[in-house]
């Protein structure tokens, strides 16, 4: 009696059941859900054109530490004036001035300490990896994440990016829009870390998707899945989201 009340009450909308279907261990998703929730956003967002992302391990780690707490727009910006001063490689960045490249990022949050991290990264790729990132990128992915970490300034993110989108190593970078969507779409545990969030996505998805789920999950929480405001009723994804209904969220 009380499971077909229970049922009659949940039929009554197709996302309220949909939260119910495919759950696994501790209510996550399956890989079934999560191939569900991929197909979706992949008919609903457009992809960037990733023949414009660079490949340049280097302009990538370069990039990637200018990203850090700074707007796509800024982030560009400090990367075009740091890129008109300076050739992008390890060689000229570590012995380029540390003033003028700071000049160049500070459109920018963290400008100082980022030239600082940029410079002595580049320092390190000189002296220890022979001014060459592609001999790391070359190694199986856990041993060229721990080689590049080794780098003063290079965390597991930007360890993370460098893998994926200049080497094609399977991981999955997770930055602040992939964390937060991960944990409201119940793919990742509330309140885990870095790399239990990494760890769970990985099982969920298939290596050959890791860049899309990457690239979507990051529209999806610059377009619907907002850190202040979620604007659930659009989202392509409410009907397996656990967080959807909870509206707009403080
Ligand atoms: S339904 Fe709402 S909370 Fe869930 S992913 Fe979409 S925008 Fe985020």
């Amino acid at each position: 009696m009380l499971l077909c009340c229970t049922i009659g009450i949940y039929s009554l909308t197709n996302h309220i059941l949909a939260r119910f279907y495919e759950k696994g261990e501790g209510g996550m998703f399956t890989q079934t859900h999560a191939a569900q929730v991929l197909s979706a956003l992949k008919a609903a967002l457009t992809l960037p054109n990733t023949l414009k992302i660079n490949h340049d391990p280097f302009e990538t780690l370069i990039i990637t530490i200018i990203s850090q707490n700074t707007a796509d727009t800024d982030t560009e910006r400090a990367f075009q004036n740091l890129s008109k001063k300076f050739k992008i490689t390890p060689q000229t960045l570590a012995s380029a001035p540390l003033k003028e490249m700071e000049e160049c990022l500070q459109i920018g949050g963290l400008y100082r300490s980022k030239a600082k991290t940029i410079q002595t990264a580049s320092k390190i790729i000189v002296e220890k990896f022979g001014g060459s990132l592609k001999p790391i990128l070359a190694l199986p992915t856990e041993d060229a994440r721990a080689a590049l970490m080794d780098t003063h300034g290079v965390g597991q993110k930007t360890a993370d990016v460098v893998l994926l989108f200049c080497a094609n190593q399977p991981t999955v970078p997770v930055d602040t829009h992939v964390d937060r969507v991960s944990k409201r779409l119940g793919l990742a545990p509330e309140g885990s870390g870095y790399e239990e969030v990494r760890g769970r996505l990985q099982s969920l998805f298939e290596p050959e998707d890791y860049l899309s789920v990457h690239l979507l999950l990051i529209l999806l929480g610059k377009t619907f899945c907002k850190a202040r405001k979620t604007l659930c009723h659009g989202c392509p994804v409410n009907v397996y989201c656990p967080s959807n209904g909870r509206g707009e969220m403080a």
